[in-house]
């Protein structure tokens, strides 16, 4: 498609913009450290380019057309579902991150495109009640495989995604698959990747750190007093209080948390600014050797670690989540069980995982494909009861 923008006079275009001129928008605006879509090393199955989206955006819309995006509505990501609903899910989650991460990348100007792809596909792979859900599945494989839910985003994005006829997979560009292998192997975060990358990696950790803190508060498992003990919270306390009086809980509550996603933010750029200015980094060349250079100060980060000691003492490990994950647990090992000798009964896409990896692992990566309340009814389902299509 060609632009039928007459050059130079500035009058608006008729149509929309093509491809190439969205890739030259985007390097015209991007710093010379970010990754530009036209230096994408591409995608497996080579395709032609689209007429108006740049691979980045493709790579985005494909993530949010996907099945396993739609499940993220009712997976856990602390809190399970009987607990209320006003708490964050794996998809709320998801897109908070996406949210800080493209706040960032603009601040850096990184690519945003990359980076909203990068966040959204970076926790398709949990399977149903968060951690507790992924460490069964761990247990019930044992010797015979293995999972973690980074891996698992990259196998339903290669392998187990279906809606298109050409490849399996959605075939997406290598920078997002890349991107997501990092995060599957933590020690390439610190090897050089895409400042892309670390964004989506540094935005996930703010994003839990505070909303896990207000979701808490908000279900009662912590109270306001309980934070005061960190210095992160008494110092957005203290920011808020400076600004307002507020004698509304809750509408403190959410003024703090706020703050604290400022503090977050603002010290994490600042850092980051500071590294790329120290290093004279004026290319992915220099990202790539230096390692790390988006990451919090060490003052913040060491406070930044004592509300996820706080949390993870105080709300991951609160009596009320430990019932839940012990139950959790149980109905994984029950359908792992179950399903085990019915292997033959899953979907094609399942059946060439079980002729590769073998039956226990293509199990594992089916459950995994469930949603928290499917989970519970297959778990209380007879054994001859038809099994939710993935
Ligand atoms: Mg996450």
């Amino acid at each position: 498609m060609s632009s039928s923008r007459p050059a130079g006079t500035g009058t608006p275009a008729v149509g929309p913009p093509t491809a190439q001129e969205l890739m030259l928008r985007e390097a015209a605006w991007l710093a010379p450290y970010a990754m530009p879509s036209m230096q994408s090393q591409g995608r497996r199955y080579p395709e032609p380019e689209h007429p108006y989206r740049t691979p980045y955006q493709r790579d985005r819309d494909r993530i949010t057309h996907s099945a396993a995006y739609r499940r993220l509505s009712y997976k856990t990501q602390v809190f399970t579902g009987e607990m209320g609903q006003q708490h964050r899910t794996r998809l709320t989650h998801t897109l908070e991150v996406a949210s800080i991460a493209r706040t960032l990348g603009r601040a850096l100007r990184l690519n945003e495109d990359l980076i909203e792809a990068l966040a959204l596909v970076h926790d398709l792979g949990h399977p149903p009640f968060g951690h507790a859900g992924e460490q069964a599945l761990q247990q019930c494989l044992g010797e015979a495989g293995s999972f973690s839910h980074n891996q698992h985003a990259l196998t339903l994005v290669e392998h187990l995604e279906r809606r298109y006829p050409a490849f399996p997979g959605l075939n997406l560009t290598w920078e997002v698959l890349h991107g997501q292998g990092a995060k599957a192997q933590q020690r390439l975060l610190d090897q050089g990747a895409l400042l892309e990358v670390q964004v989506v990696d540094a935005a996930d950790n703010i994003a839990y750190d505070t909303h896990d803190a207000d979701d808490a508060l908000t279900l009662g498992l912590l109270q306001l007093d309980d934070l005061t003990q960190l210095d992160l919270w008494r110092h957005a306390q203290a920011a808020v209080r400076r600004r307002w009086t507020i004698q509304d809980r809750l509408l403190f509550q959410r003024a703090v948390v706020r703050q604290l996603i400022d503090t977050l933010v603002g010290d994490l750029l600042r850092t980051t600014w500071d590294n790329l200015r120290r290093h004279e980094v004026s290319s992915r060349q220099d990202v790539a050797r230096l390692g790390r250079l988006v990451h919090p100060s060490a003052e913040i980060a060491e406070q930044q670690q004592a509300l996820e000691r706080f949390l993870f003492q105080h709300v991951y490990r609160h009596p009320q989540l430990l019932a839940m994950r012990k139950r959790a647990c149980e109905m994984i090992h029950a359908c792992y069980e179950q399903l085990l000798p019915r292997v033959e009964e899953l979907s094609q896409p399942f059946q060439e995982r079980a002729a590769r990896h073998g039956p226990a692992q293509a199990v594992a990566e089916y459950l995994a494909c469930l949603t928290d309340e499917e989970l519970l009814q297959l778990a209380q389902s007879p054994r001859t009861q038809s099994l939710p299509r993935r």
